[in-house]
């Protein structure tokens, strides 16, 4: 970088003249003089000093190889045996042709014959060895990633073209290999710990290159990209990669995850099969142990589907293809069950693909945050829908909604949940709104911080799939909360598991004593449904009651309880 700005600047370079005749040592000095700033010594140990005093400043060595004390050959063994040193190149001063070939492979980068009788050729040889070496800086710098010597991202695509050019006919597979949680490793044991295995890796990676003459790139932080040909012994190779760690870096409990896309189809361009690979290394089942997933066609399926989706989503929108759907929840404190509010959840009715759940949608445009023009038309459309029921039947159904991870983030958030709710003449807390637990945990303060504002506003926030995440049970008592909704993992097995059953007691306990309801959702037997009764759970919602259904549909359900009330 030092060298690149000073060939910009047009600073002058140093020189250094090593010979141990003084009239050597002057001509020389006179003509390399002319472009550079020269510095003399006499012999091998001075040279070394002054080398090291000098080592960033010095552009070339001219060095002569016959001299008292130490010799040039010796000098030059110990220049390119420093890593410090070795970037500055050296050229033999010589008469003998012997002398040539082995100063070459001690590393010299040129020679001068003697006598020196053509000042400009010899000007034109340091010139161009100072050229050599300063654009070999630039190359390696951009070329390489600092921390673990492998490939930049740019540069490690130009080279797997460059290998399929040559070797069109070899089965490749693209690579991605990411270490697990890898922020965690970090923020636990450190910065340096971190750098230390990131380094330990690329070591492995480059034994694994040697053996098969693949290339490899550092993609960013603990993302590696790998190139390599065919092979089908991944699972040893992770299961390698684990036990070295183990015993190369203490209280280690790395794990890896590899996503492969096997024998690369060549007709594609090389970003796409790691994207390929990307998305196998994605799917993988576990994050705590090192596991690899493939690409396959089933991946390839879906990901084409996805594409769609995201494709097909504003056309979809604009066609009026999503609909809204309510799923009633249930308060059974009483003798019989009472309607006490809905959940709106969308459903998309795609005039090709017919009806596609939001589980295959919702995650999708999570990610690529498609997912917020989604929510506000469910919020739009549940606020104008509690108004609608409100003037038909004269009673409020209050209606929750889902409130995605990244509208959290939204600084308008609150505004815009105002202004829908204002537009549909209500009330704020005649609107719900559920938020995930893994939310919580993701960023516990700043989403605490948002849900006291709603809340401030007269939202009522109900915490949703409470158990699927990893929220303490401290953490819980200082949540600002209207509601718990048990995910429904709990209430699929709790007629069966002794020790789920434990569970949920033991949350209806503390929620009880944080004088919050609880929401069991998914409910779908009789038998959940009085065990969930007679361990004091304050709502139900589930396919015992209903399924989420249309308007129209859920207009049915409240007629059906009204009829009722006028019979009792
Ligand atoms: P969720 O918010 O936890 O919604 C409950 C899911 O459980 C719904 O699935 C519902 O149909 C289903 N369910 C309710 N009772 C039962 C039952 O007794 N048995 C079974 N097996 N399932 C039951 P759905 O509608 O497929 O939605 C899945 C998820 O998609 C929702 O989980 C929610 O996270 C997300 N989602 C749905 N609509 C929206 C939306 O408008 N915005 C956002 N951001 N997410 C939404
Ligand atoms: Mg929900
Ligand atoms: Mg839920």
């Amino acid at each position: 970088m030092e060298k690149t700005a000073r060939r910009e600047k047009n600073i002058r370079r140093q020189v250094l003249v090593v010979d141990d005749e003084l009239v050597n040592r002057r001509l020389l000095g006179f003509i390399v003089s002319r472009d550079y700033e020269v510095i003399y010594a006499e012999n091998g140990i001075r040279a070394l000093e002054l080398i090291r005093k000098n080592e960033r400043l010095l552009s070339l060595i001219l060095l002569d190889l016959l001299m008292p004390e130490m010799d040039g050959y010796e000098l030059l063994e110990i220049l390119k045996a420093d890593p410090a040193l070795k970037r500055i190149p050296v050229i033999v001063l010589t008469s003998e042709k012997t002398a040539e070939v082995k100063s070459l492979q001690l590393g010299a980068a040129d020679f001068i014959p003697k006598p020196y009788d053509m000042p400009e050729v010899i000007l034109a040889r340091v010139r161009r060895s100072i050229e050599l070496a300063e654009d070999n800086i630039i190359i390696h710098e951009t070329e390489t990633d600092v921390l673990t010597g492998l490939y930049t991202k740019q540069f490690f695509y130009q080279y797997c073209r460059q290998h399929d050019r040559y070797c069109i006919d070899m089965k490749m597979d693209a690579l991605v290999l990411n270490i697990n949680r890898f922020h965690l490793v970090n923020e636990l044991h450190g910065r340096e710990y971190g750098n230390r295995v990131l380094m330990l890796l690329a070591d492995n990676i480059r034994t694994l290159l040697n053996e098969t003459n693949g290339l490899a790139c550092r993609c960013e932080a603990d993302s590696f990209f790998i190139y390599t040909p065919h092979r089908d012994d991944y699972g040893e190779l992770l299961a390698e990669y684990a036990e070295r760690f183990r015993s190369a870096i203490e209280s280690s409990r790395i794990s890896f995850r590899l996503g492969i896309y096997e024998n690369v189809d060549m007709s594609i361009d090389i970003e796409q099969r790691f994207d390929r690979a990307n998305l196998a290394c994605t799917n993988r089942r576990s994050t705590y142990t090192s596991s690899y997933a493939v690409y396959d066609t089933q991946l390839h399926e879906r990901e084409l589907y996805n594409e769609k989706l995201i494709s097909d989503m504003d056309k979809a929108l604009e066609e009026k293809q999503f609909r809204v759907f309510y799923q009633p929840k249930y308060n059974i404190k009483g003798d019989k069950p009472v309607l006490a509010s809905a959940e709106a959840l969308i459903r998309w009715i795609h005039p090709e693909l017919g009806m596609v759940s939001p589980g295959a949608f919702i995650p999708l445009f999570e990610e690529n945050g498609l997912v917020q023009k989604l929510d506000h038309f469910v919020w739009r459309e549940a606020a104008a829908q509690i108004k609608r029921w409100k003037d038909k039947y004269g009673r409020t159904v209050p209606v929750s909604v889902n409130v995605s991870r990244i509208d959290i983030y939204d600084a308008q958030l609150e505004e815009k949940l105002r202004e829908i709710v204002r537009s549909n003449g209500l009330e704020p807390n005649e609107y719900l709104l559920e938020i995930t637990e893994s939310a919580y945990t993701d960023n516990s303060e700043q989403i605490i911080d948002k849900v006291n504002l709603l809340r401030k506003d007269g939202f009522r926030v109900e915490m949703d799939d409470f158990g699927s995440g990893y929220s303490s049970l401290n953490m819980l008592a200082a949540l600002p909360i209207d509601a718990l909704k048990l995910d429904m993992q709990f209430i699929r097995t709790i007629c069966s598991s002794e020790k789920d059953l434990k569970m949920v007691e033991l949350v209806i306990g503390i929620a009880r004593f944080l004088n919050v309801p609880v929401i069991a959702e998914g409910v779908e037997t009789e038998e959940q449904y009085l065990l969930l009764k007679k361990i004091g759970c304050d709502i139900i919602q589930g396919y015992y009651f209903s399924k989420p259904v249309s308007p129209e549909e859920f207009n049915k359900l409240i007629e059906a309880e009204q009829k009722e009330e006028l019979l009792c």
